[in-house]
Formats: structure tokens, sequence, C-alpha cells
């Protein structure tokens, strides 16, 4: 079988991974490649003081792990800089937060060179090479300049934005031309895919045929959507054995009969989070007979803390959930329970089945793995029902769910309601049209389908 080679910002090997702390991309991989073996390489999420180490090459189970350390100057030019402050922002439709400096645009040029550089050597001749996200668009064009001729696809798992949003980039050109690099360029919706077509054929002047090959730069490349998708069967497990977990335990006694709904994020602005609360809180103020009788759980563990947006947002997130609850609790009950430190998923997948409501509201989102998980986790004979911002890749997957839009907040105020209210009928239908989805199209079925369009790729003409 062909080597699989993975390359993404941050490596995670499996068994040291801190639970709770990883991100969708991270626990998709290391689910994805788990079975399959292969090589994962990328950043060790070390920085170094001095001189940069070997590559610290080490194997775990099938799979070897090649990590690279940062200087201190690639972390803040290349990982905070353009990647979560340029990139990061722009693409999650975020102008007002984008911050377009040079020297972080060269911080990116330099470290995804280096990157390449210290791959290169690691390639065998068969291998198929499989990039992950926005930090890692140029590492085709890098390899290839390197001499790679195998097979190189690319997999972006947060939204690509339409036209107009784009152009505001100033290296805009440069990004789409590193992205015809690769053999097979996947996105997360039609949606994103649309968007990226749109830049192609009105400012590239490029064309797509009906199999989506892209012609434009001189060069081809396939492109296509492959909904990212979770481990269902294995994350269904988890629900069942945490139900009677102490943990879950714990939880439900506390809430003692009353309705729960939880919010499971990185506290990024991105996720809504804000806006979600002032949402309880209109959903309270509309609604008083609702006082006292739901419970939100909100989990949101603390990400990029030393980015200042990230910094400003959690102050925000502070400020409005204290408000809410200092304007409706009582002396036994808050009605927001906001947490700033992540669990393990096979917690969470407990405190899931034990929630009424699961409420994802980003405002922008690639797909959100977390609304996938709510829906695996719930029982068939007593489902919760989903509250979906319109505006996540999942919803375009997930109909089942009530869908809302995260800018109206009386409106997610109206889902809450509607979703609290449902009756068991309804619940049971919306969830199984759900459920069936979650599971047919699993992680596995998202990596296959797309490993086998990149082998199918005809290979890299000779240099
Ligand atoms: N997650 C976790 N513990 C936490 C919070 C989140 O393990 O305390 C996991 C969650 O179960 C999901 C992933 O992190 O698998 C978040 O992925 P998602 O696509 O929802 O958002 P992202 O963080 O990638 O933007």
């Amino acid at each position: 079988m062909t080597r699989l080679v993975i390359v993404s910002n941050r490596v995670a090997p499996i068994k040291r991974s801190k639970a709770g702390n990883e991100g969708g991309l991270a626990v998709a991989v290391a689910a994805a490649i788990q079975g399959r073996g292969g090589l994962w390489f990328g950043w060790s999420g070390k920085v170094y003081e001095h001189e940069p180490g070997p590559v610290d090459i080490f194997e775990i189970g099938n799979l070897t792990y090649a990590t690279v350390d940062l200087s201190h100057r690639d972390y803040d030019e290349y990982y905070n800089g353009y990647a979560n402050r340029t990139l990061w922002p722009l693409f999650h439709y975020r102008l007002d937060l984008s911050e377009f400096d040079r020297r972080y645009r060269t911080g990116y040029e330099r470290v995804n060179a280096m990157l390449a550089g210290k791959l290169i050597p690691l390639l065998r001749p068969g291998d198929l090479i499989w990039v992950h996200d926005y930090h890692l668009i140029p590492m085709a064009s890098h390899l290839r300049r390197m001499g790679c001729r195998q097979r190189i696809g690319f997999f972006l798992h947060i939204p690509w934005p339409n036209l107009e949003i784009l152009l505001a980039l100033p290296n805009h050109r440069d990004l789409v031309r590193a992205l015809c690099e690769y053999d097979l360029v996947g996105f997360q919706t039609e949606r994103d895919l649309r968007a990226f077509h749109e830049y192609i054929e009105f400012e590239a002047g490029g064309t797509i045929d009906d199999g989506g090959v892209v012609r434009a730069y001189g060069r081809h490349v396939r492109t296509d959507t492959f909904p990212i998708g979770i481990d269902a069967e294995a994350f269904a497990q988890y629900a069942q054995k945490a139900e009677s977990s102490p943990q879950t335990q714990r939880l439900c006694d506390s809430v003692g009969g009353r309705r729960l709904l939880i919010g499971v994020d990185r506290l990024d602005y991105s996720k809504g989070l804000v806006a979600r609360m002032e949402a309880i809180d209109h959903l309270l103020s509309t609604y008083p007979d609702l006082r006292g009788r739901i419970v939100m759980l909100q989990i949101a563990p603390p990400s990029r803390a030393d980015v200042p947006e990230y910094m400003m947002l959690r102050h925000e997130v502070e400020s409005v959930v204290g408000r809410v609850n200092g304007t409706y609790a009582e002396f036994d009950w808050a009605p927001i329970r906001y947490l700033n430190k992540g669990f393990r998923r096979q917690t969470l997948a407990g405190f899931y089945r034990s929630s009424r409501v699961g409420v994802v509201t980003p405002l922008r989102d690639g797909m959100n793995l977390v609304a996938k998980e709510y829906v695996a986790a719930q029982r068939e004979a007593d489902p919760g029902v989903l509250v979906l911002s319109r505006f996540a890749g999942a919803a375009c997957e997930l109909d089942g769910a009530v869908i809302v839009n995260p800018y109206d907040i009386e409106g997610v105020a109206e889902g809450l309601r509607k979703a609290l209210t449902m009756s068991l009928e309804e619940r049971r239908e919306r969830w199984s049209s759900m459920v069936d989805r979650v599971r047919q199209y699993d992680v596995i079925a998202w990596q296959q389908s797309f490993l086998d369009r990149l082998s199918a790729a005809p290979s890299a003409p000779a240099a």
C-alpha cells in the first residue's frame, strides 16, 4: 500500500495528546490516520531558544511522527501572525480583525519553505502527501520547487471566503496560485467550493470544468467537497458508557429536574459566544416561565490566549455571562454555567447525552464537529435537539437541526425555545435523519474519499 504522509501545522501524537485541548483538526486527522498508519509531519508545538534541534522522529504503533520546533520569530510571524491574525479572521469573514503585516506574510512563506525542506528527505517515491489547513497553503509549491513529484493533496478545514472578502488580502493571488500547485484541493462544503471557483473564474481568469478541474496559472487542479466527519460509532459508545459515569451523574444531580442546554466551543470569536449569551438573556426575558427551569452549560477552553483579540473576547464573554447571571439568578439557581476549561471527549459525550439542547451557533465555522458529536451521543428513545447556525458547515448536512441565524439574537432565542418545548415525536424524527448522515459519512469515509480521489489524480509531470 502507498504510504500516507500527513502534513499539518500541529502534530498531536495519539497517546501523548492531553485530552480536552485538541481542536477539530487534530481529532479528525488522528482518527483518520490511526487505522492506516504512515508518517505524520509538522510542528511539535514547541519553540526553541537558540538553535533548532534536528527533526524529532519517533514511532507510536503503526505511525511515525516527525516534528520540528519553531523559533520565537517563526511562532510570532507565521503562527500567531499570518495564520492566526491574518488568515483565520479573514477566512471567518472578520475583516475588521484581520491584520495585514508584511512581516507576517514573509514569516509564513519562510516557515512553509523551512518545513518543506525538512520533509523532503523523509519522503519516499510512492508516498501520497496530504497537507492540512490554512497554515500550510504554500507547502506544495515549496515541495515542488525542491523536486517533489509525489501526488500532493490539500484539505481546507476552515471556510473559504467569498471573492469580495478575499480580495482584501494583499497577497490573495499568491495564495490561490499556491493552491493550484496541488493535485487535489478539498473543501468542507459546496459554499466554500463555489467561493473558490468564483475567484478562479472572475479574478484569476481561469476555467472550471464539470468534473471540478480548475485550470488557472498554467496548472490544473482537481477540486471537490469532502465534508469532514467524526468517528460516530466510537462516540456513541463513549456516550453510552459515560451515561453512568460519576461525572455525568454529578452533572445530572446538580441540574436537578431542569432542562440542560450545552455549548462546547474553543474560546474563539468565530464561535458566536457573546451573541449566544445574549440569546439566553433574551430567552429568559421573553419567557419568564423558563426562569429556574433551564441551565446553559457553556464549556469554553481558552485558545490562542496570547493573541490580543482572544484576551478581549474572554473579557466580553465573562462580562455578558456575569450580567445575565446577575439579572436572573436566584440563591439556588443560575442560568449560565461558564467553564473556562476543556474536558476529554469521553466526558463530553456523557454531557451531550444528558442535555436536551445542543447549542452550536458559530458566526462562521468550516464544519463544527461538536454539532456531529452531539447528534452521535443522543439516546434513540429520547434524543435532544440540535440548534445550529446556518453559517456552520455542518448545517449543509444536518437538516434535522433547528437552523438559526446566529446574528439574529431574537431568532436564536426563538430557536432555543422551540427546541426546549419540542415534542418527543418531532425530536426523534429530526434526530434520525441527522444520525444516519453522521454515521454514514464518518471520519473514515471522509479520509477514504479524499485519498481515493488523490490517488486517482494523474501524477505530477517530471521536472
Ligand atoms: N473538544 C474537546 N474538549 C473540549 C472542547 C472541545 O475534546 O473541552 C473537542 C470537541 O469534542 C471536538 C473538537 O474539540 O472534537 C472541536 O472541533 P470543532 O470542529 O467543533 O471546532 P474547532 O475547535 O476545530 O474550531
